[in-house]
Parts: structure tokens; C-alpha cells; sequence
């Protein structure tokens, strides 16, 4: 490799995915420093990076829990910064004395005594010597663990000496972007390293500098390419194909109490069209909340099962697997097909027995990740359905197939999510995979009418479910994290948010004595947990108290009113699922987002658009423009992740350019491909074995 890294340093860096010199120029800056000037400390504004120099004019250590040196700088413009340490050297602060001529740079914020920089990055001059300013601006990498920024930027800056400044490295054909004017790749790749003096930074700072698009271009291409790929290497293996009856079809149909819808009916076709070849399917169904993916997935298995292959179906939590094995039994009971239910809980005798069932051939299994592990093996696995798949990963999804597979045969795959991805998205994200769309509601369902009340309003609404309850109707009362972390699958918040349900759970039951009030949470028992939903279903519990364990896929048809609280610390995406709970029978529901004075410009946002629409893709666009780039619900799961420079979502306007250049380069130039693949996606091919 360079001359300066050895072994230790260069395992560092394998580490984190860098093994060559290219993968030193594709490792890009994520900000730049100017340091090629000084701002007067009267100019400063609050959130900018800058560097000043000026003289130290006041020192104060103090201790407030732990050491604090503070030291006040001036400058020619009268104005005083204060500098903030919390950890220093005895030599540190001796040096930062008063008098002392001083050069400071780093992010200047709002402090209680006016503006401050906290740890800046600083030099002590000597007397009356010039600071030095940088003839060009400095870049910040990602860190690498073990690897000092210092070091870094040098190893990086002697990879750059190499970069060849001609074409040799460039992949794309001209014209491949269309008349969109960009820099050469060696250019683009000199340029964000070294970007010259004078460069307007809020370009950069915004991803829309040149460079940065031919880079992401590349990048997002390659993504395309190698989905594309893969999908065609799973596309030549072969699939059981299935020609049914339709004996069994025909008999569900005849028990449902409704009709499919015509959305239903098409993607249904799409499905049995894909399962009669003998190549496997994957097919993804895409559906908003309550618009009947559940009977899609029942009319599907149905087929394999027909012919006398197994079906797995997998979800995400227990709750919703046990209400998906509750619904299949009722359906499939009556036509004498063979459900086993598996679990974590499933234990001992029970656990034996099922995998014995399974391994025997058993026509349909029902489950969590529990299907997952090791000793369960099929006998005939044809069909892999995932529910909320955005909840798995795609190695989850993976595992389970390849529990069917043999020779060159592999089961087909139907993925299930109610997570709505604009369309332009979606062919990234799902490159791999056919998407369906059910994009119609059942009949007789009327619009949940939301409204946002301020929890000093409690005892109303408090009011309003007794009078709900009291005319039969049933209401979720959902308690939400209040706590710092707002990521739901910290560990931890399970607990917390259950210690909340239990609170509610007690205040509600002295509140409405009249009301039969029940209490769901994750850290109750599997049995307790499946008694409490079947109480709830049956009508026994009017008002059911929960956590957001409720939030994927529970079915009460009955249940027409939700409150939620806490609801301006939500997402939109987890609001939109929640809310999905209600709003499935015929009667009119409504939804009360309860939150907490004052509102951050952002959370009133949210909570005008879950006022305003009950779609889930208008929905989901909005929070891919609230939320911004990378945070998408989701995107982790998807080929949305694992990108250097692009992101998909921040970028989604370069996709349709994408997605011409992929077509025209498998049509011109394949070999290109996987060239491409190799720089950018390399050894971490992701889905390798998709
Ligand atoms: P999701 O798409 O959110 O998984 P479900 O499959 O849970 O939705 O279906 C929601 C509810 O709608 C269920 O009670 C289901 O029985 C009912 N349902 C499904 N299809 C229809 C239909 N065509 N007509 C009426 N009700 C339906
Ligand atoms: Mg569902």
C-alpha cells in the first residue's frame, strides 16, 4: 500500500472497507474548514465555522462537576469570544495566557455570555508573529476508528499524489448523463479533496456542487446496476411453478364475508402469474395500512399449498404473528390445511413438536424470527411471505429462503410492506425486487378524522371515549416514549414506555370506572399478551391501553377510536401506522393526537399533515421532506443504505437520470458494469446471494 501505512494502521483501515488507493479517494470529505481567513470577532454569527485571532483577555478554571477553563479572546473589531475546554492539559492552560496572541477556529454558538467556541481547534503565536492561513480549505473526513484526523488527512492527502490526472480511471462513456454538464471523475474526486479558495462552501455543504453529482451519479449507478444484477442471477435459478386449482381458492372466497377489491384482485394476478413460472418470484406488495395485504398473502399461499408445498409466513412481532396464525386458521381450518405456529415462546415439548411438524411438511407455518434459527428445516418450502418486511432485514429475508432451497431451486419470495416509497425511490430501493401496489381501500371505509388537542385538555377527551365506550364503540389509548432516546428499539424503551402504559393504564381505570379498560406492552407475557387481544377483539375490553407494540399490523376491526399521546414526539411514518389501527370497520373513526405545549415548528408541521390526509403516500412524501435526507423510515433495509457520497433520498432527484444510464449501459456497455460494481460496492456486494 502508501509508504507510511504498515500493517497495524493498514488493518485499521481495512477495518472500515479501505484496502486500496481508491478506496483513499472515494473516502470524501464530509465538511470543509476555512482557514483560509479571519472573520473579526464582531462579524461572527452563531452556527457558522470560522477562525479569528485576536489576544487572550480574560482566564477563568472553574469546576462545575468537572474542570471547565474558559478564556476570553478580543480582537481589532472590540469584539470577545469565549473559548470553552472541559478537558485540558496543565501545559494547555498555562499556555493560554493572559495577553497571549492567538489563532482559533471552529463553530461558533450562542453561549450564556455571548458567542463561544467550545474545544476549538487553536494555536498560541509568538509575539507579534503573523497567523498562517491556509492557501487552501481544509477537509473534514469521516472518522476511522483508530485513526487520528490528522493521520488520516495525511494518508489521504498521499493517496491523492497518485490519482492519475487523466481519464485512465474514468468508467462512463460520454454523453452517458445527458446534457448535464460534469467534471471528469479524476476531477471530481481532486476537486472535493482539495476544493481551491474562494469555493462558495453552502454549494458544497448542500450536495449540489458538481463534483459531488458526478460522484453520486457513479455511485447510485452502480447501486442500480448490481441490484439489477443480482436479481438477474436469482431470476436464472429455478422456482417450483404452480398451476392451482383454485379448488381451495374457491372455497375461501365463498367463506369471506366480502368481496376482493379490484386492487386486490389485480396484484393477486400478478402473483399467481409469477408462481406459474418456474423461476422465482419476488414481488413486493405494497399497500397502505388496512388496504388488505393479509387475504393477498392467504390467495397466494393457497396456491403453493394446492400442490402440496410448504408456505412460511414471517412477521415482525409476535403480536402481529399471532393474529396472522389466528386469521389463517379461521380461513384455512375449514379446508383442512395444517397450520403450525412458531415462536420464541414456543418451548420445550410444544417447540419439539412444531419443528417436527415443520420438517414433516406441514402446509403452512406461521411466525416471528423464530423461523429463523437453525433447527428449523422444511421439507418442501416453496413460498416465502414477509410481512412489514421494511421491519427485517434483507439477510433476515435471505436466511428463510434458503431454508427452501435445493439444487438449483430457491422459493419464491412475497414481501409485504405498508411503508409507502415515492415512486422514484422505490426503483432504488427495490431494484431486486416487482412491486404491486394495492392502492384502494376496501368499501364503506370513511376517512379517521384526526385532531390535535393539548394534553391540558385530557379530562375532555378523557370524556368523549367514556361516551364512545358507552355507545359500544371500542378506543386504543396509546402511550408513547416520553424519555430522551426516541429510538423504539433501544433497549430500555420497552420498559419505559411500559412504565407509562401502566400509569395511564391505573389513572384511566379510577377515571372510568363504568369503562372495562385493558392494558397491553411488550414486557408482558406472550399469553398474557394474546389473552389481553383477544378480550380487546371479542369486545370484552373497551378501551385497550398500549404501547407502540400495537403500531404493525393489529387488526380490530372495531376499534374506532385512538388517542395518542405524546404524539408531537412521532414521526410521521409511525404516526401514520398507529393511526392505521382504526379506521377499519364501517364506522367512522377518529384519531386525537394529544401533545404538549409548545410545539417545534416541525412537530406542528407534522401534526397539520396528519390533520389533513389519511394518505399514506402523500404521507410519506411529506416526511421524506420534513425528516430530510437518510432518515427515512425504512431506508436501512432497503438498497436505500450503504452509500459513500449518494443518498438516495437527499438525491432522489438524480434517480431518473439513473435510471436512463443503467439501461443505456447495459445496452451499449455491460462490461462496464462490473467495473463499476467493483469500485464502488466492492466485497460488500450487498444481497450477495439475493
Ligand atoms: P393491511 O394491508 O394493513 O395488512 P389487513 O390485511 O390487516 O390490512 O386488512 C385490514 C382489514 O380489512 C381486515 O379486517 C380485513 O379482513 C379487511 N379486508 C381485507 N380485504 C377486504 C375487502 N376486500 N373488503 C372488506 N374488508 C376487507
Ligand atoms: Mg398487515
Amino acid at each position: 500500500m502508501l509508504r507510511g501505512v504498515g500493517p497495524q494502521l493498514g488493518a485499521r483501515l481495512a477495518a472500515r472497507g479501505v484496502t486500496t488507493l481508491q478506496d483513499l479517494w472515494l473516502h470524501l470529505p464530509l465538511r470543509y474548514e476555512d482557514r483560509t481567513r479571519l472573520t473579526p470577532i464582531r462579524l461572527l454569527r452563531a452556527g457558522e465555522s470560522a477562525q479569528v485571532h485576536g489576544r487572550i483577555e480574560a482566564v477563568e478554571r472553574a469546576f462545575r462537576g468537572r474542570p471547565v477553563l474558559k478564556v476570553a479572546v478580543g480582537d481589532a473589531s472590540d469584539g470577545t469570544l469565549v473559548l470553552r475546554f472541559f478537558h485540558f492539559h496543565a501545559a494547555q492552560a498555562k499556555a493560554l495566557r493572559i495577553g497571549a496572541s492567538i489563532v482559533c477556529h471552529g463553530e461558533v454558538r450562542a453561549g450564556q455570555l455571548g458567542l463561544e467556541m467550545v474545544h476549538p481547534g487553536y494555536r498560541v503565536l509568538d509575539e507579534d508573529a503573523p497567523p498562517h492561513l491556509s492557501d487552501r480549505l481544509d477537509p473534514v473526513y469521516p472518522a476511522i476508528e483508530g485513526v487520528g484526523p490528522v493521520q488520516l488527512a495525511r494518508i489521504i492527502g498521499a493517496a491523492l499524489d497518485y490519482l492519475p490526472q487523466d481519464d485512465v480511471l474514468e468508467l462512463l462513456p460520454d454523453g452517458l448523463w445527458g446534457d448535464l454538464s460534469l467534471p471528469r471523475w479524476h476531477e471530481a474526486v481532486r476537486f472535493l479533496h482539495r476544493p481551491p479558495p474562494g469555493v462558495d462552501l453552502s454549494d458544497l455543504a448542500r450536495h449540489r456542487h458538481p463534483a459531488q453529482l458526478r460522484l453520486a451519479l457513479e455511485e447510485l449507478l452502480s447501486h442500480q446496476l448490481s441490484l439489477r444484477r443480482q436479481r438477474l442471477a436469482v431470476k436464472q435459478l429455478g422456482a417450483q411453478a404452480f398451476y392451482p386449482s383454485e379448488r381451495f381458492a374457491r372455497r375461501l372466497a365463498a367463506t369471506l364475508p366480502f368481496a376482493l377489491t379490484a386492487a386486490q384482485q389485480r396484484v393477486l394476478g400478478d402473483i399467481s402469474r409469477d408462481l406459474a413460472h418456474p423461476e422465482p418470484m419476488l414481488r413486493l406488495v405494497q399497500g397502505d395500512v388496512g388496504s388488505g395485504k393479509t387475504i393477498v398473502a392467504a390467495f397466494a399461499a393457497l396456491a403453493a399449498i394446492e400442490s402440496g408445498a410448504q408456505v412460511a409466513l414471517m412477521a415482525p412481532t409476535e403480536l402481529l404473528a399471532e393474529q396472522h396464525a389466528q386469521s389463517f386458521r379461521q380461513w384455512f381450518e375449514p379446508l383442512g390445511i395444517e397450520l403450525v405456529w412458531l415462536a420464541g415462546k414456543v418451548k420445550g415439548k410444544a417447540r419439539e413438536a412444531a419443528l417436527a411438524r415443520i420438517a414433516g411438511g406441514a402446509s403452512l407455518v406461521v411466525g416471528t424470527h423464530a423461523l429463523l434459527q437453525e433447527p428449523v428445516r422444511f421439507a418442501n418450502l416453496a413460498l416465502v411471505i414477509v410481512d412489514e418486511q421494511h421491519r427485517f432485514g434483507v439477510r433476515q429475508r435471505l436466511v428463510l429462503r434458503d431454508k427452501g432451497a435445493s439444487g438449483t431451486q430457491v422459493p419464491h419470495q412475497l414481501v409485504m410492506t405498508a411503508t409507502p416509497i415515492p415512486r422514484t425511490l422505490a426503483m432504488t430501493a427495490y431494484a431486486d425486487l416487482d412491486v404491486s401496489v394495492i392502492d384502494e381501500l376496501p368499501p364503506g371505509r370513511t376517512p379517521v378524522q384526526t385532531v390535535a388537542i393539548n394534553e391540558h385538555r385530557r379530562d375532555e377527551v378523557i370524556q368523549r371515549i367514556r361516551a364512545a365506550c358507552n355507545e359500544g364503540r371500542q378506543a386504543y389509548w396509546v402511550c408513547t416514549l416520553i424519555e430522551e432516546s426516541d429510538d423504539p428499539t433501544a433497549p430500555g424503551v420497552p420498559k419505559i414506555e411500559a412504565r407509562a402504559a401502566e400509569t395511564a393504564y391505573d389513572l384511566l381505570r379510577q377515571q372510568l370506572p363504568d369503562v372495562r379498560v385493558g392494558l397491553i406492552h411488550g414486557r408482558m407475557k406472550p399469553a398474557e399478551k394474546q389473552a389481553t387481544m383477544m378480550a380487546f377483539k371479542s369486545g370484552d375490553i373497551q378501551l385497550l391501553v398500549a404501547t407502540t407494540v400495537i403500531e404493525v399490523g393489529v387488526d380490530v376491526p372495531n376499534a374506532s377510536l385512538m388517542l395518542i399521546e405524546n404524539a408531537e414526539r412521532l414521526g410521521l411514518a409511525q404516526l401514520h401506522q398507529l393511526r392505521g389501527r382504526v379506521g377499519r370497520g364501517a364506522a367512522a373513526s377518529s384519531c386525537v393526537l394529544m401533545y404538549k405545549a409548545p410545539l417545534s415548528p416541525l412537530a406542528r408541521e407534522r401534526l397539520a399533515v396528519m390533520r389533513e390526509t389519511t394518505d399514506g403516500f402523500r404521507i410519506a412524501e411529506k416526511d421524506l421532506e420534513l425528516r430530510g435526507p437518510g432518515e427515512f423510515l425504512g431506508t436501512r433495509q432497503t438498497g436505500l443504505a450503504g452509500f459513500r457520497i449518494a443518498d438516495p433520498v437527499r438525491d432522489a432527484a438524480l434517480l431518473p437520470h439513473v435510471q436512463v444510464a443503467a439501461d443505456a449501459l447495459l445496452a451499449t456497455a455491460p462490461h462496464i458494469a462490473d467495473r463499476l460494481i467493483d469500485r464502488w460496492i466492492g466485497h460488500a456486494v450487498r444481497y450477495a446471494d439475493a
